[in-house]
């Protein structure tokens, strides 16, 4: 029995978390992949309750409800402006500062070259 991924916001709140297995969840709620099956997204708002499902062992799917969700915001220049900088930022060595070609994993932080890879570029 899996525990309970989502964490209670409130211990004194009442209102419990309903958990459902699949396909047995009331109408008017959908998972995040739901949502954007219909060009949805959750808009901030949390899940409400969540499904068990057994797919090589428990898992969980939060559900939101689908009156709160809003459409998916189109990409615009600035959102591909916000990603292009945030895909710089995750190329460039924080110590040496050189843009590479490839993602540096936060867990390493330095390129390969900093890192003493042989043959690195
Ligand atoms: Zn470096």
């Amino acid at each position: 029995m899996p525990q309970r991924r989502y964490p209670d916001p409130c211990p004194a709140d009442p209102q419990p978390f309903p958990e459902f297995r699949k396909n047995m969840a009331p109408g008017g709620l959908a998972t995040r992949r739901q949502l954007r099956a219909r060009g949805l997204r959750p808009a901030g708002h949390d899940p409400v309750a969540q499904i068990r499902y057994w797919r090589h062992g428990w898992r969980l799917a939060f559900l939101y409800r689908l009156d709160l969700a809003q459409p998916v915001r189109p990409m615009t220049e600035g959102r591909w402006r916000a990603v292009d900088a945030m895909m710089r930022a995750r190329r460039t060595c924080r110590q040496c500062g050189t843009e590479r070609q490839y993602v540096i994993p936060a867990s390493v932080g330095r390129c390969n070259v900093c890192d003493g890879v042989p043959g690195a570029q």
